[in-house]
């Protein structure tokens, strides 16, 4: 098979996954235990503890492993804003020698699987301009968070917080900084977004910080976009890895409708275009895979991959989409009535949305293009 069934050598064990069932409403306490359980279970293979304690190749194939085995979109982007957003911002920036007692312990527990991170940037009014964030820190003592944000990924689960915000310091511009906070503080209200909608094994809510205190600056007073952008590397890196791990489970699938469609009546010759259509879905898929693991190989060497991140996050997430729709199409009415099949073309769907949307991808792209802002060219 051109797909495999799993990538590496080692053959490194997931933990047991049951995903949601699609429709029902509300994120029980079961649900959230497990997927918190997932996390602690898997840190040890993915993360190890800290930054560069497992190669990036092995990190990738994992996470496309958990993709291929669990089929699970939401679980993936849980666990992606998880790993590669939270931790690696954590694990970068937040300078582990001056923290206090409550910020040290917090960040240790997310770095070893105790507790759950999530990543908030998100407003209101356009998450894809993020000079617009409204939330705000005072600059005061104690350093409150105050502001809403919107769609974050693992709130309900999470203990930790990377709240990005903006602070004005004595005589200087506004600028946006990066804070950790304890999700469980009272000033925090979450409002869930509750099933049915795309990713629901992933926890989705807004978060109202009335004043939270803020328990570290993560980075440098100004680094927000800094600090934003590099974990956005990582996550549209090793996030897509796994839910190209997903779409290779969904391509099998098709061959699969395809190889029954073709038994059954072989003048079909298997849905006319539909053999076409998945050897081009998996010529893309196999370009996909090559690309993640030369940007892993690249972060393994050191090296930031910026613009060819946001290559993998397009064409991942469109590779997805078309997978879960040549999929649907093939079962016919059962893709127009079964909830699985409605699940993967949402999710599919999101996947252009979450983690910055392909047209702000396209626009980085062009940026390493040298085509600025301004118009000009390289
Ligand atoms: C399942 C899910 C999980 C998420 N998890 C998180 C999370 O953990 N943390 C977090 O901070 N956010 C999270 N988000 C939010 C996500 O990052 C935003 O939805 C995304 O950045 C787009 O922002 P928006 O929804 O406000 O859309 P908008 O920014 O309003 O965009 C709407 C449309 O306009 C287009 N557009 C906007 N500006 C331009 C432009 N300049 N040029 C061309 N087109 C443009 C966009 O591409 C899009 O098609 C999540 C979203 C989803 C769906």
């Amino acid at each position: 098979m051109l797909i495999p069934d799993h990538r590496g050598l080692k053959d490194t064990s997931i933990p047991a996954w049951n995903p949601r069932t699609p429709g029902r409403t509300g994120h029980g306490a079961d649900e959230r235990t497990h997927l918190a359980q997932f996390v602690s279970e898997i840190t040890g293979i993915l993360w190890g503890g800290e930054w560069r304690a497992v190669p990036w190749l092995d990190r990738a194939q994992v996470m496309w492993n958990i993709g291929r085995r669990t089929r699970d979109q939401g679980l993936i982007v849980a666990l992606g804003t998880h790993f590669w957003a939270a931790n690696v911002a954590l694990a970068r920036f937040a300078g582990a020698g001056r923290l206090e007692p409550h910020a040290a312990s917090l960040i240790a527990d997310v770095s070893c699987g105790r507790e759950v991170a999530a990543f908030a940037m998100t407003e209101e009014n356009g998450g894809s301009n993020t000079t617009s964030i409204t939330t705000a820190v005072d600059g005061a003592a104690g350093k409150g968070v105050t502001g809403r944000k919107r769609y974050i990924s693992n709130v309900g689960v999470a203990a930790a917080g990377l709240v990005f915000a903006v602070e004005r310091s004595p005589g200087a511009e506004k600028s946006v900084s990066c804070h950790l906070v304890d999700l469980s503080d009272p000033s925090v209200t979450i409002f869930p977004h509750s099933p049915p909608r795309a990713l629901v094994s992933c926890p989705l809510a807004d978060i109202a910080f009335s004043g939270t205190p803020s328990l570290a600056q993560v980075g440098q007073f100004g680094q927000g976009p800094f600090i934003f952008n590099a974990a956005m590397e990582f996550e549209r890196t090793y996030m897509f890895a796994g839910l190209l791990g997903v779409a290779d489970s969904l391509l099998c699938d098709v061959a699969a409708e395809l190889g029954r469609a073709r038994s059954r009546d072989p003048g079909l010759n298997g849905f006319a275009g539909g053999p076409t259509e998945l050897a081009d879905l998996t010529a893309r898929s196999m370009a996909c895979w090559e690309l993640i693991a030369s940007v892993a190989a690249s972060h393994d060497s050191r090296q930031r991959e910026y613009y060819r991140a946001s290559a993998v996050k397009n064409l991942v997430s469109g590779l997805l989409l078309g997978s879960a729709s040549l999929l649907a199409r093939l079962r016919g009415a059962r893709g127009a009535t079964e909830p699985a099949s409605w699940q993967q073309l949402l999710d599919g769907h999101a996947s252009a949305t979450f983690s910055g949307t392909t047209e702000i991808q396209n626009m980085i792209i062009a940026r390493g293009m040298g085509i600025t802002r301004s118009g000009g060219g390289a």
